[in-house]
């Protein structure tokens, strides 16, 4: 008899699709579900009227934030800002850098976490997160003014986890901060900024299980506070005169998050939080770690085909394979396997350009032209679909 990892809060609503693509958008959980249909008949404007819908709306969507924040292990004094995405969230932190920071990036990161930062110092992708480490002490001795140093949690293309408690120790002791792209890692671990001591997280509702449209910046207040608004407008101003550019800014989350509120969008963010936060972690992690063995055996034994990786045997990896095809188009092999399987993964450079380059130019391919196939999964994931997406890719 099969034991239940986790309570129904956090089953997968809908059935019937082989979706090994949870890197991209993963699917959406009961509980996130249950509190967006809970608010569809009573919602109202957040921070914006007095009838009992829109109060009811502030408070839940108020709770949302500190449940949050509570999930991400946040200290007294850090901020939880409701954005878009983990794009948006990093690009609201490269826009409240102080004056003069200078940034460092390795340029193993999705593009969401490279783009932002165009004048950063990059460093080249290490091969092991001890290099890493040593990479980035390097890097930062010497730096003068703020500096931060930007990395990811976990890998959208390797699924390898980064070292990142041991480079925000490397950090802090430059004097430099540290802000962590969670977008990979937060569905598959336990992220606490106060754990890790970290400076800043960043993520997306739609890859922890929560529907589109929200995601969160988490940290320090002072950088935070002293920037100016990234999005002007409503909501971010707390007085406004009559000549232009005569305002006030809001000060707390409200400064940076312009425009009506996504009220949805946080609520069912922090229901997923808040089923995760109650669940068994290390057997969900345990479960996920067998079917990542499934997968990479299986994958070892069908020709043609290889896995690619940064770190090799010296990291921790969440559930994320990529594979290199060499003669084949990745995306080929991927729509036959959505066409005659119906099975979901993603081909391509999954907007992480330079490390795709990088790990197809390793990989003896020779360039990276198509890219690569990669297969991502989480909570819902049998052994069954691993074994369907074995035996297609062995047909093709
Ligand atoms: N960082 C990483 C590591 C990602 O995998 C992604 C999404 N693929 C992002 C950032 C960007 O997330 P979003 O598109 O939700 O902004």
């Amino acid at each position: 008899m099969s034991v239940a990892l986790h309570t129904s809060d956090l089953e997968i609503i809908g059935a019937g699709f082989v979706h090994l693509d949870y890197a991209a958008t993963a699917p959406c959980v009961r509980a996130a579900a249950d509190a967006v249909n809970a608010l569809l008949p009573s919602y109202g404007s957040v921070h914006r009227g007095t009838g009992p819908r829109s109060q009811t709306s502030t408070l839940e969507y108020e709770r949302a934030r500190d449940v949050i924040a509570d999930f991400l292990g946040c200290r007294p004094g850090d901020q939880v800002v409701f954005t878009r995405n983990t794009t948006d969230a990093l690009n609201l932190l490269a826009r409240a850098l102080p004056p003069g920071t200078t940034t460092v990036v390795f340029d193993g990161e999705h593009h969401a976490n490279l783009l932002p930062w165009p004048n950063a110092l990059r460093l080249p992708a290490p091969s092991s997160p001890a290099e890493a480490v040593t990479a980035a002490d390097r890097a930062l001795r010497g730096l003068r003014g703020p500096v931060l140093l930007t990395v990811t949690g976990a890998s959208n293309v390797t699924g390898e986890v980064w070292p990142v408690r041991e480079l925000a120790a490397v950090a802090h002791a430059h004097g430099a901060r540290i802000a962590v792209d969670a977008a990979q890692l937060a569905p598959h671990a336990p992220i606490s900024l106060a754990e890790l001591d970290a400076d800043y997280v960043a993520l997306s509702g739609h890859k922890l299980y929560a529907p589109f449209g929200a995601g969160v910046l988490a940290g320090r207040a002072d950088w935070l506070d002293f920037a100016p608004p990234y999005l002007a407008g409503g909501g971010a101003s707390a007085a406004v005169g009559d000549r232009a550019g005569d305002v006030r800014w809001a000060s707390g989350p409200a400064r940076h998050e312009g425009g009506t509120p996504n009220l949805l969008g946080a609520v069912s963010l922090a229901a997923v939080c808040a089923a995760l936060a109650e669940a068994d972690r290390a057997a969900l992690r345990a479960h996920e770690q067998e079917l990542l063995a499934q997968l990479r055996d299986g994958l070892r034994r069908v020709p043609g085909l290889a896995e690619v990786s940064l770190f090799g045997t010296s990291s921790e990896r969440v559930g994320i394979v990529s594979v290199t095809l060499p003669g084949r188009d990745p995306s080929a092999v991927a729509t036959r396997l959505a066409d005659e399987h119906g099975i979901g993964v993603r081909a391509g450079k999954f907007c992480a350009h330079p490390l795709v380059r990088r790990l197809t130019a390793s990989a003896g391919n020779g360039g990276c032209e198509g890219g690569l196939l990669r297969a991502s999964f989480g909570l819902g994931t049998t052994p069954d679909d691993i074994d369907g997406l074995l035996a297609a890719l062995a047909a093709l």
